[in-house]
């Protein structure tokens, strides 16, 4: 009477595996964060100097089969995009302006050696892996799919010379709300010892290498208790270029609005689109040369009254305070900005289908 004795069940409850998969997916999309967790697939399209573009593929995601002798991992001839999926209340899924980005890709290629990949074909690349992985896009309030295209010189030689072989590879990452709570102004940490790019260099291109060169002063900014780094130009140190990852704006209480003049930073896809959205408003954008000294004196006197950041990951974000060496600029606990917060919530009215595309920004997946 105490003994246990086990008999099988009459029926079998175990989860298929596709059950089982989809289960992990709702669990992942629930509380996704930023760029740990990737979709079911990939597309890869390889690059030969005899063949061209060729073999474009959608296959299930994993790891990329490299030549330890493959030049990207020496010389880092790579370059990179980064662009979102949205999913609309009605839940057609669509991305933004694919087609700047794979400009922004064509002109990184020319300044890393690399090929030019066809405008039709990163945008087909983005079509057909958001197709197979549509589950993936989240649906709760500003969450997204982000997705990361990259190419890398895959070609096995030692040489230093534009690689002969190359791939082009898109992955995507369930993205939640960046903000969790609430938007808050950030604080920057000036860097005033190290620089992301100077003249003739890669700061337009959307490289590893700039990001790579950002991490330690980035690591200061943390150490300083600040979000992100702000650069300066490398040569005089004196005129603001860019955050880390994004570009800039400062806003005069008359109105104007200026931001840093393109030449050594990365020309965001939220940058263009934010200045014509500002124009439409009648506001004059000015894109110019910012000494740091303009921004602290500006705030002093009170017409700088607005500071913001903007790029495709946290779309628009307050500056609260610039922290430097010898001085500060702002407050942490400063509002955000009427002028930041409403043009943010044109932009992402326009990316979630919330209000009309007039521009011919959308496009459908
Ligand atoms: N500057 C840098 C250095 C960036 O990495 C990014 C993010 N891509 C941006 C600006 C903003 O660009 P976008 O608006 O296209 O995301």
């Amino acid at each position: 009477t105490d003994t246990t004795t086990a008999f099988s069940l009459p029926f079998d409850t175990t989860p298929s595996p596709a059950k089982r998969a989809e289960a992990e997916r709702e669990a992942i999309l629930a509380d996704p964060g930023f760029g740990k967790h990737f979709t079911d697939h990939m597309v890869s399209i390889a690059w030969s100097e005899a063949e061209g573009w060729h073999d474009a593929v959608v296959k299930p995601y994993g790891p990329l089969v490299l030549d330890p002798a493959a030049a990207v991992l020496h010389y880092a001839q790579e370059i990179f995009e980064g662009l979102k999926a949205y999913r609309w209340a009605d839940g057609s899924v669509w991305t933004f302006r694919p087609e700047a980005n794979a400009e922004r890709l064509q002109r990184s290629a020319r300044r890393l050696a690399l090929p030019e990949l066809p405008e039709a074909a990163f945008v087909a690349a983005i079509e057909h892996l958001v197709r197979i992985d549509k589950e993936w896009v989240p649906g709760a309030l500003e969450t997204s799919l982000y997705l990361r295209p990259f190419m890398i010189a895959s070609e096995a030689f030692l040489g230093v010379r534009p690689a002969h072989g190359v791939d082009f590879h898109v992955i995507a990452s369930p993205a939640g709300a960046y903000f969790s709570g609430g938007i808050a102004p950030v604080s920057i940490w000036l860097s005033e010892d190290w620089s992301r790019a100077g003249r003739g260099g890669m700061g337009a291109a959307k490289t590893g290498g700039n990001y790579a060169a950002s991490l330690l002063p980035q690591a200061e900014a943390y150490e300083q208790g600040c979000q992100q780094v702000l650069f300066l130009d490398a040569e005089e140190r004196t005129y603001v270029e860019e955050l880390g990852g994004m570009n800039v704006f400062f806003v005069y209480r008359d109105g104007r609005v200026v931001t840093p003049e393109l030449g050594t930073i990365l020309e965001g896809i939220t940058r263009s689109s934010v200045i014509r959205l500002l124009e439409e408003r009648g506001h004059v954008v000015e894109e110019r040369r910012f000494a740091i000294d303009e921004w602290r004196s500006g705030v002093e006197s009170g017409e700088i009254v607005e500071a913001f950041a903007c790029g495709t990951a946290a779309v628009i974000t307050p500056i609260g305070r610039l922290k430097a060496r010898d001085f500060e600029i702002g407050a942490p606990d400063a509002e955000p900005g009427a002028l930041t917060m409403s043009i943010r919530e044109e932009l992402t009215d326009i990316q979630y289908g919330r209000r009309p595309d007039h521009h011919g920004w959308m496009h459908r997946l």
